[in-house]
């Protein structure tokens, strides 16, 4: 008879050879003390400094989005009672459809109960329901559009990352006449690379592509109001589609697609990620409508977090760290081995109180294993330093090469050679 138990246990086992069996460390948000964190430890609890979260802006324990979420719960309830199918839309979601909808300088938005919910089912409709469609996607996008285009039966077509000459090339082999979409994101959430946005929407015009852009690392943080990078670039109305999440700069969760009334009306008819589940919560909705308000007025909370990613890649150059080069938030600090940069980070955490997550295959490909850094406006000069200096100690233990000369040009080199990091390692 099957051993089921052994299945599971020699997968596991699998992965733990590999070095990339996963520990997630148990955490508490201290409110009102971002980005600290007390730390379930084996040796019991211990205050960390959190530095990678996805909470970009800490609008998460943000007083406005706390007493929002606070007083609908009270309003309202916990829950929203079922799909909006079967038991109708609470007017939360009415209300945070229209503001997203205005901040993405579109007709219309679509919730979902994740951002990544909103990538697989939305991709999966509306290749679907693109007639012998063709879906050109970018070589480093996310899972859920993978899972998406998979899930939409259509011809697919992948590019180089940030390519441009190959997406033309692609986009070139196909007829005229047949419906094509291009997907991408704008800001890469393991690299911090910044899409060719002007570029690539130029060809799809070109071509008769429509677009599907994943704004998900750059809603609330880039453009006059939060919009993200196609906002800051006066891009947004050329783009058909704007996917966001409300999880990461929007410090709660659910995820949404912007586009004209007839494509958000037909994903809303025929996605099956959005009518078989139930909706979000009206509190959550409430919260989030909160922070995408205030993000939308103040820009002080992206000034502050562009300040401090600044103050912390010229502080890692300054220490001859690597940091990969890129225009954006996200400060990858690359380590090229699986095992050294699980213990980098767990001695950061058991011996420094910080806590940085190693990020390995299959989230990036194997040999590029890298340590992923996101300060926030709350992340200040001293906790900047005291950063710096804990990863300095632990690199040297580790017995890492510093960077010499041109810091950036050499990051760039580490960055294209990773097998070159791990025989100097
Ligand atoms: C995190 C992420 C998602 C999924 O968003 P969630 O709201 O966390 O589900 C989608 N796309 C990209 C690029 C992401 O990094």
């Amino acid at each position: 008879m099957t051993n089921y138990e052994r299945i599971f246990r020699t997968a596991i086992a699998q992965l733990r050879n590999e070095r990339r069996y996963r520990e997630f460390a148990d955490l508490e948000r201290i409110p009102g003390r971002f980005p600290r964190a007390h730390w379930h430890s084996p040796a019991g609890l211990r205050e960390v400094v959190v530095w990678c979260s996805n909470d970009y802006l800490g609008m998460g324990q943000h007083p406005a989005v706390i007493s929002a979420m606070t007083e609908a719960v009270e309003k309202y309830g916990a829950g929203a009672g079922g799909t909006r199918n079967i038991s109708g839309t609470h007017h939360p979601a009415v209300l945070l459809e229209r503001e997203l909808a205005s901040l993405h300088e579109k007709e219309s938005a679509l919730l979902f109960t994740s951002g990544y919910v909103a990538n697989q089912t939305a991709l999966a409709t509306i290749g679907r329901l693109l007639p012998d469609g063709v879906i050109f996607s970018d070589a480093g996008n996310h899972n859920s559009i993978i899972e998406g285009i998979r899930r939409s039966d259509a011809r697919k077509a992948i590019f180089r990352h940030n390519d441009l000459n190959h997406l033309e090339e692609l986009l070139c082999a196909e007829t005229p006449a047949r419906p094509k979409l291009i997907v991408f994101e704008s800001v890469y959430s393991m690299d911090g690379a910044i899409a060719p946005i002007a570029e690539i929407v130029t060809l799809a015009e070109r071509y008769g592509a429509m677009t599907y852009l994943d704004e998900v690392h750059a809603v609330g943080m880039y453009g006059a109001h939060g919009g993200g990078i196609a906002e800051r670039e006066g891009l947004a109305s050329r783009i058909d589609v704007i996917q966001g999440t409300l999880g990461k700069a929007f410090g709660c969760i659910g995820g949404y697609i912007a586009g004209n009334e007839a494509l958000v009306d037909a994903v809303r008819s025929y996605a099956p990620g959005f009518i078989f589940t139930t909706a979000l919560p009206p509190a959550v909705c409430v919260a989030a409508l909160a922070a995408v308000r205030h993000l939308k007025s103040s820009s002080a909370e992206r000034e502050a977090q562009q300040r401090n990613v600044r103050e912390l890649k010229e502080k890692l150059a300054a220490a001859k760290l690597p940091v990969l080069p890129n225009e954006s938030q996200i400060v990858a600090i690359p380590v090229g081995d699986a095992e050294i940069c699980k213990q980098l980070s767990d001695r950061l955490l058991h011996e420094h109180g910080v806590y940085v997550q190693p990020i390995n295959y299959p989230t990036v490909p194997k040999g590029t294993e890298r340590l992923r850094a996101t300060p926030t406006p709350q992340h200040d000069s001293r906790l900047i330093g005291e950063f710096v200096t804990a990863l300095e100690a632990v690199w040297r233990e580790s017995g890492l090469p510093f960077v010499s000369g041109d810091a950036a040009a050499q990051a760039r080199s580490l960055e294209s050679a990773p097998a070159a990091i791990r025989s100097r390692a």
